[in-house]
C-alpha cells in the first residue's frame, strides 16, 4: 500500500490526492482520504479504483477541507481478499480526547490473535482489515493523549508497519522497529509531508528532508514542528529488499540510493553471474527495464524493446484473481515481432512468482519466431511467501518452492533461466561484502525463508517454517 499525509498547507487533501496518484503503483484497488478542518471537523472519502478517477473532481475535493489530511492507496494482501469499501483506509476512531485517523502500509503478523482478544473484550470491528486492530488497541489504552495511545497500541502489534495518522492538530508517522516498509519526511513551504516514497514528494514540489528511522515516531504540528520519539526496543533494521527490486518506483530514493541505479546494478551483477551468448537483451516492461539496461551494458549485447507494454493497464500481479491475472499478461504485454524474429533473446524480468508471466511471455516470444529464449531474473527465486505486506501466494503456488532452476527451465520450456544470487542482490543494493548471514542487513524472507518477525498467525494456521 501507499500512505501520504500533509499538515500546514491549506486544502491539504489536494496535496494528498496528488501524492497518492504518485504512489498508485503501491496499490490500485482503492484509495481514501481523511481531512480535518477547524470549523468542519473530520471528513472522509473512500473509493474503489484509481486516485485520478475519484480524487480529481472538484465537487468531491471540496468535501475534504482543512490544513491537515492523510490518505491511503490499497493493495490487499493475504487474508484481506475480497474488496469491501469498509476495508478501505484510512480508518477513523473517536476517543475521549477527539478523533484520529490512521493509514497503514504493511501487515500485522499477530492480527488474528489481537482481533480475537479485542472482540472478546468488547471491541466492535467494522472491517476485515488487520490494520483496524490499531484503532481498537488505541481505544483501550489508558494514556491521556493520542500519540501516547498509539505508542501503546503499536507496542502490541507485531510485523511490518509504516503508519501515517492524524488527530485534530497533529500529523503522526511511525515505522516498525525493523523498518520493513518505507516512510519519508518532506517539507513544502510552512507545511510538512509524510510519504511512502520520495517520488510522491516530487509531484507536489516538496523537498525530501529525511527517512523516518526504523522504530521512530514523529509527531508533527503547525505549532511545534517535528518531534521525534523512539517508543520501541531498538533493533537492527531489516528493510524489505524487494522494495529495491520491484515495489518502489525507480525514481524514488531509498537509503540514499536511487532505486533506478540499484536496479541497473542488479542487471550488471546478473550479466556477470549468468552470461549467455545472444543477440538481444529485452526487458519485460516496466519492472524489468532498468535491470535489462544494466545487463545489456555489462554484456555488450544490444538492448531492445522486444516486448511493448500497453500503458493503459496497471500492474498485473495486483489483480487478485487467477483468471484475470492470466488474461492480464496479454492485455498488458505484446511482442514486437519485427525485432524478435530469428533472434536469440535474453528476457529480463524482476521476479518469477507463480510463473504465469514468464510462461505467457515465452509463448508469445516463440510465436514471434525467436530462435532462443533465455530468462534472466533480477531477484533470487521467490520460494517463500511474504507476510509483511507484499501479496505473494501460498507456498505451494510459488514456482521456486517446489522446483530447482533446472526444473523451472524444463517447466517453462526455455533455453535457460538464471536468477541473481542473494549475495549478488546485496552487492547491487550497496552491500559490498554481500549478505551478512549472521545478521542480514535486509528482510529477504521471500528468498531465504528467514523471517525476521515470526509470522505467528500463519504458524497457528499450520504454516511451517
Ligand atoms: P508471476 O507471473 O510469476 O506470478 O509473477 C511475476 C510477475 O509479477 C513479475 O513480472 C513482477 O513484475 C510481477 N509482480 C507484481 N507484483 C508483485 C509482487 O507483489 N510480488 C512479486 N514477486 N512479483 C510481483
Ligand atoms: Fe520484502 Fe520479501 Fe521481506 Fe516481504 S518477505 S518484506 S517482500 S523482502
Ligand atoms: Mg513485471
Amino acid at each position: 500500500c501507499g500512505i501520504f499525509g500533509v499538515v500546514g498547507l491549506s486544502d491539504a487533501a489536494n496535496f494528498v490526492a496528488l501524492g497518492l496518484h504518485a504512489l498508485q503503483h503501491r496499490g490500485q484497488e482503492a484509495g481514501g482520504i481523511v481531512s480535518h478542518d477547524p470549523d468542519q471537523g473530520f471528513n472522509s472519502v473512500r473509493r474503489f479504483g484509481y486516485v485520478r478517477d475519484n480524487f480529481t473532481r472538484q465537487s468531491l475535493m471540496e468535501t475534504l477541507p482543512g490544513p491537515l489530511a492523510i490518505g491511503h492507496v490499497r493493495y490487499s494482501t493475504a487474508g484481506a481478499k475480497g474488496a469491501a469499501i469498509r476495508d478501505v483506509q484510512p480508518f477513523f476512531g473517536e476517543f475521549s480526547m477527539g478523533g484520529a485517523a490512521i493509514a497503514h502500509n504493511g501487515n500485522i503478523t499477530n492480527a488474528d490473535a489481537l482481533r480475537k482478544e479485542l472482540i472478546e473484550r468488547g471491541s466492535i470491528f467494522q472491517s476485515g482489515s488487520d490494520s483496524e486492530c490499531i484503532i481498537h488497541l488505541m481505544a483501550r489504552s489508558l494514556q491521556r493523549n493520542i500519540p501516547e495511545r498509539m505508542e501503546d497500541a503499536l507496542r502490541r502489534v507485531e510485523g511490518a508497519f509504516s503508519v501515517v495518522a492524524m488527530t485534530r492538530t497533529k500529523l503522526i508517522g511511525v515505522r516498525d522497529p525493523l523498518g520493513v516498509r518505507p516512510l519519508v519526511l518532506g517539507q513544502l513551504g510552512e507545511g510538512w509531508v509524510l510519504s511512502s516514497e520520495t517520488c510522491a514528494l516530487d509531484i507536489i514540489g516538496a523537498t525530501f528532508v529525511r527517512e523516518i528511522a526504523p522504530g521512530e515516531m514523529v509527531v508533527i504540528s503547525e505549532k511545534d514542528g517535528v518531534e521525534s520519539h523512539y517508543p520501541f526496543r531498538r533493533q537492527s533494521s531489516r528493510f524489505c529488499i524487494f522494495e529495491h527490486v520491484y515495489f518502489s518506483r525507480p525514481d524514488s530514493i531509498i537509503g540514499g540510493r536511487s532505486v533506478y541505479e540499484t536496479r541497473h546494478q542488479i542487471g550488471v551483477e546478473l550479466a556477470r553471474e549468468a552470461p549467455v551468448d545472444a543477440d538481444l537483451v529485452c526487458p519485460v516492461p516496466d519492472s524489468g527495464t532498468p535491470a535489462a539496461i544494466g545487463y545489456s551494458q555489462e554484456s555488450g549485447i544490444p538492448f531492445a524493446m522486444g516486448i511493448i507494454r500497453n500503458q493503459y493497464m496497471g500492474r498485473t500481479f495486483i489483480e487478485p484473481t487467477e483468471q484475470i491475472r492470466n488474461m492480464g499478461v496479454r492485455l498488458k504485454l505484446n511482442v514486437n515481432r519485427a525485432l524478435i524474429e530469428g533472434k536469440r533473446v535474453i528476457l529480463v524480468d524482476d521476479s518469477v512468482v507463480r510463473g504465469t508471466t514468464s510462461r505467457k511471455i515465452k509463448e508469445m516470444i516463440l510465436d514471434a519466431g525467436a530462435a532462443e529464449v533465455h530468462f534472466r531474473i533480477a531477484s533470487p527465486p521467490t520460494a517463500w511467501p511474504c507476510f509483511y505486506g507484499v501479496d505473494t501466494p501460498q507456498r505451494e503456488k510459488l514456482l521456486a518452492a517446489t522446483m530447482s532452476e533446472e526444473e523451472m527451465r524444463e517447466h517453462l520450456n526455455v533455453d535457460s533461466i538464471r536468477f541473481i544470487s542473494l549475495d549478488g542482490l546485496y552487492r547491487a543494493v550497496g552491500e559490498a561484502q554481500g549478505r551478512d548471514t549472521k545478521c542480514p542487513q535486509y528482510c529477504d524472507a521471500c528468498f531465504s525463508g528467514e523471517y525476521p518477525v515470526e509470522p505467528s498467525d500463519m504458524i497457528a494456521k499450520g504454516f511451517e517454517l
